[in-house]
């Protein structure tokens, strides 16, 4: 017997998640006010058919609990739940659609019942029903004799003619919370003895979509040797690559390089392909970008992480070690967009601080570099230009003059000359994007060319953004723009060497 049936709720009380439905019912049951045709409504699985058993046993017990619980003991009660009381009578209108059954509903109904008390007819799927048969129907529905009774159950009650609704009360079942069908199937496992992890209780709830016979089903099928694995359940439900790339996105936005990396692992180890892994995580990342439009924080990381992988799933088959280009992409999008990102994040204090650190060493190194080449600059000058900060100031327009390149000439408007000292000028400033560019080799070329026909030899160069200086790395470090390591120093180089 399937664990469907065996666990198929045989009384009110165990029937879960139609609070609203036994209420009603259990009181016009012990006011023996039921009405003569119900409607029950809505998905499959939530337990239709079974509450009309219930109200059939309920209305037939011979010995009822509390007026309205059947005591699934007696003869009448046994009978409904082996399926063998001629007094319910159950049509499947989905294979029996015509007129037929129906007339013989209708030449049949005036006899009273056999055994039971009431002849209770259930009609499951009753929006199947052709239109000839719903016009039977209707005129049974309208002067039912005092011993029957109807339940219609149905997944699309739209299909259902006003006609008939109007005659019938309805009730409309809801799809079963994701906990309250975890609960049950904590119940079923704990009496068949399986041991079962919550996550894949979860999962199974999840998928089956608040229909209560489909997540027993799963349930039943998951169940491996006494026991039932997420990652079986996963893999099973054809959602290994789903769970996978939606637990790797979550990792990258909550900063966890390393759990992320963790799962390119995993997958590694599985002997799956990385690259089709990537391609799922982009397609996810498009999907996420849709739905997020409107949400113009959220749509910039997406994208932020789009280019990242789109990138590193290109570099995959050029690499020596095809997960490299990955774990560096995963390294790049936890550290990605660091304002915004922290905001999601539940690792505030953790994160920033390792991204500080390491671009704090970065820093440092990259200072280094500049400050052995500028001592060795330094050295390899052999004499000075001999001018003062003065001297260049009052033939800065001159110098201005004359830079040829219109653009270099516009870009070093930027700087100004803030010190002169061993034969090097230190000029700050304001955007980097204009020191940059004054830094660049063949501009560089042009610009010294402007001063040697003003001061009559080249110059040594040092370029600074303003507000940033070798003295304040520590505190910069902070604001960890990636433009902050080439803010923070700059030499160019001239002299009067050669
Ligand atoms: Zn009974």
């Amino acid at each position: 017997m399937s664990l469907y049936l065996k666990y198929r709720p045989i009384n009110f009380n165990n029937l879960v998640g139609q609070d609203h439905a036994v209420t009603t019912l259990r009181n016009a049951l012990k006011h023996k006010s039921l009405t003569h045709a119900y409607i029950f409504s809505g998905p499959r699985g939530t337990g239709k058919t079974s509450l009309a058993r219930i109200v059939a046993k309920a209305l037939n017990c011979l010995n009822p609990i509390d007026e309205s619980e059947p005591c699934n003991e007696c003869a009448i009660c046994d009978s409904i739940n082996k399926g063998r009381l001629v007094d319910m009578i159950e049509i499947d209108a989905a294979s029996n659609r015509g007129i037929d059954e129906i007339r013989e509903l209708r030449d049949k109904i005036v006899f009273a019942p056999s055994q039971a008390k009431t002849k209770v007819y259930i009609i499951d799927e009753v929006h199947m029903m052709t239109k000839d048969a719903f016009n039977a129907l209707l005129k049974t529905l309208e002067e039912p004799p005092s011993h029957a009774y109807f339940i219609l159950a149905t997944t699309e009650v739209h299909k259902i003619p006003e006609t008939i609704i109007s005659r019938c009360q309805q009730f409309n079942f809801k799809r079963i919370t994701q906990s309250d069908i975890v609960k049950r199937l904590q119940y079923i496992a704990e009496q068949e003895n399986v041991t079962a992890d919550d996550e894949s209780l979860n999962l199974i709830a999840k998928i089956s979509n608040g229909g209560l016979r489909d997540a027993i089903g799963l349930f039943e099928q998951m169940i491996i040797d006494g026991s039932i694995a997420f990652d079986k359940v996963a893999e099973n439900l054809g959602l290994g690559g789903t769970i996978h790339v939606e637990k790797f996105f979550q990792n990258l936005l909550q900063r966890k390089p390393l759990k992320a990396i963790e799962i390119l692992n995993q997958i590694n180890a599985q002997g799956k392909s990385l690259e089709q892994f990537i391609s799922d995580v982009i397609s996810y990342l498009r999907e996420q970008m849709l739905i997020n439009l409107s949400d113009s924080n959220e749509i910039k990381i997406i994208i932020g992480f789009i280019e990242i992988f789109s990138d590193a799933k290109m570099k995959i088959s050029q690499s020596i070690i095809p997960q490299l280009p990955l774990e560096i992409g995963v390294i790049k999008a936890c550290n990605f967009g660091t304002e915004e990102v922290i905001e999601l994040s539940e690792e505030k204090t953790e994160k920033p601080k390792i991204t500080k650190e390491v671009k704090k060493e970065e820093i440092a190194e990259k200072v280094q570099i500049a400050q052995d080449k500028l001592e060795n600059a330094l050295s390899e000058s052999k004499s000075f230009p001999d001018v003062s900060l003065d001297e260049v100031k009052n033939n800065w327009q001159r110098i201005v003059d004359n830079i040829e390149t219109p653009f270099v000439r516009m870009s070093f408007l930027d700087g100004e000359p803030v010190k002169y000292e061993d034969g090097v000028l230190h000029l700050n400033f304001k955007s980097s994007t204009y020191m940059d560019k004054i830094a660049n080799t063949s501009n560089q070329a042009v610009v010294q060319k402007a001063f040697e026909t003003v001061l009559g030899s080249k110059i040594g160069l040092k370029l600074e953004v303003k507000k940033v200086s070798l003295n304040t790395v520590d505190t910069k470090v902070e604001d960890n723009k990636d433009s902050s390591v080439i803010e923070m120093a700059q030499e160019v180089f001239g002299g009067k060497n050669n």
